[in-house]
C-alpha cells in the first residue's frame, strides 16, 4: 500500500510540553503544523504525581497538566499524528522528510521535541530486575510497594519529590545519594528530611541489585528484588540494604537515537541550539529537554517550544518559502 504523502510548514516530532507549546505558537502564526507522537501527547508529565512548579498552578497533578496542555493545543488546528511508528527522519533534505508506517510527511522546517528518558545506573541486576522491581516511574509503580520498603537512587529534584510521593505507600523510603549536600531545591529537601518514612544515605553508590536469579534468568515468575548492595565513597565499606524496589532517578538521557549524527550534539548527545533553539542544520530546530540546556521543567520545555516555533515562522519568512495554506 503505498503511504500517504502529506506536506506541512512545521512538522514537530514529541507531544510533550514542548512540542504542544510549539504547536499552539505554529498554528497561531497561521503555518500548517503536524506534531506526531510515538505515544499518546502528554510526555513526561503524564507519568507523575504533582507539579508545583508550572507558573499558575501552585499544585496541580502531572495527568491533569498534560490534559490542559492538549486542550489548549487543540483549539488552534495543529494536526495531531499520535501513535506513530516512526521510520526515519532526514533533517538534511529540503523539505525535512519524516517517514512512518503511514504517512510521508514533508516539512518546510522540523522542531525536535522528543525529550529524554530516564538515564540507566549500569549495574548489574537493573536490566534483569527492570519491571519486577526495578522502576523510572512512581507514579506508574509505587501502588505495588505498599508497606514494602524501597530505595531511591539520586540527589535531585526529581528523585526527592519521587521520594515523597513514594512514602504515600511504602513504609520506608531510602534515598540514597552519592554526595553529602543535593541539587534539588531546599524546599524539598527539607519536606523529605521532615518525613518520618524518609530515611537519606549519603555518599553512597549502589554497586549491584539482587533478587531470585531463577527469575531474571526465565523471565517468569513472581520473584522480584530483594536487595541493593551499596559503597559508601568515602569509607570504601560494601553494605547490603534488604529492600524490595529500587527506583534510580538520577538524570535523563535524550531520545535522540532517530536523528544522531545529523546535527550538532554535545558530549551527551543532546542537541546543540542558540537562542533561537536553532539546531546546527538549517530549517531544523529543537526544543525541551532533548536539547542543550541549563534547566530541564516544563515551564521550561513550554517556553523553548514558543520560541522555536516563532523561528521556524521566521525561518520560513526570511527564506522566502511560501506557506502551505
Ligand atoms: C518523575 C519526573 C518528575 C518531574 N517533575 C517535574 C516537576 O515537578 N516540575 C517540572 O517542571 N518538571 C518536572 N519534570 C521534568 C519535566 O517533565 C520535563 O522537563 C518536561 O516534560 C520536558 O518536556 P518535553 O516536551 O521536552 O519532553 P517530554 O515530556 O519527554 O515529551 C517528549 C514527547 O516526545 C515523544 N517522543 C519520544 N521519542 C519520540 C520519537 N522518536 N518520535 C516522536 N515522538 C517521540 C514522547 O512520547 C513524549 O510525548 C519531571 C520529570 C520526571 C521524569
Amino acid at each position: 500500500m503505498d503511504k500517504k504523502v502529506l506536506e506541512y510548514d512545521v512538522a514537530i516530532l514529541g507531544g510533550g510540553p514542548a512540542g504542544l507549546s510549539a504547536g499552539v505558537y505554529a498554528a497561531r502564526a497561521a503555518l500548517k503544523c503536524a506534531v506526531i507522537d510515538i505515544t499518546m501527547f502528554g510526555g513526561q508529565p503524564s507519568n507523575y504525581a504533582d507539579i508545583e512548579n508550572y507558573l499558575g498552578f501552585p499544585e496541580i497533578g502531572g495527568f491533569e497538566l498534560s490534559e490542559k496542555f492538549e486542550e489548549h493545543f487543540n483549539k488552534f488546528g495543529a494536526e495531531k499524528y499520535p501513535m506513530q511508528e516512526i521510520i526515519s527522519v532526514n533533517l538534511i533534505s529540503n523539505p525535512k522528510i519524516i517517514e512512518t508506517k503511514e504517512y510521508i510527511f514533508k516539512s518546510k522546517t522540523i522542531i525536535l521535541a522528543m525529550g529524554a528518558g530516564p538515564k540507566k545506573l549500569g549495574i548489574p541486576g537493573e536490566k534483569e530486575y527492570t519491571g519486577r522491581g526495578v522502576s523510572y516511574c512512581a507514579v506508574c509503580d509505587g501502588a505495588f510497594y505498599k508497606d514494602k520498603e524501597v530505595a531511591v537512587i539520586g540527589g535531585g529534584n526529581t528523585a526527592v519529590e519521587e521520594g515523597i510521593y513514594l512514602t504515600r505507600f511504602a513504609k520506608k523510603v531510602y534515598i540514597i545519594h552519592r554526595r553529602d549536600t543535593f541539587r534539588a531545591d531546599k524546599i524539598l529537601v527539607k519536606r523529605a528530611q521532615e518525613n518520618p518514612k524518609i530515611e537519606f544515605i549519603y555518599d553512597t553508590i549502589p554497586l549491584e541489585i539482587h533478587g531470585s536469579a531463577a527469575a531474571a534468568q526465565t523471565g517468569i515468575g513472581g520473584d522480584k528484588v530483594n536487595g541493593i548492595v551499596l559503597k559508601n565513597v568515602k569509607t570504601d565499606e560494601v553494605t547490603k540494604l534488604n529492600i524490595d524496589g529500587v527506583f534510580p532517578f538520577i538524570g535523563v538521557i535524550p531520545n535522540t537515537e532517530l536523528v544522531n549524527g545529523q546535527i550538532k550534539q554535545d558530549g551527551y548527545g543532546f542537541i546543540l541550539t542558540d537562542e533561537r533553539m536553532a539546531a546546527s542544520e538549517a530549517g531544523v530546530f529543537a526544543a525541551g529537554d532533548i536539547r542543550t540546556t541549563p534547566l530541564r521543567q516544563v515551564i521550561t520545555a513550554v517556553s523553548d517550544g514558543a520560541v522555536s516555533a516563532s523561528y521556524a515562522a521566521k525561518y520560513i519568512e526570511e527564506n522566502a518559502l511560501s506557506t502551505i495554506s
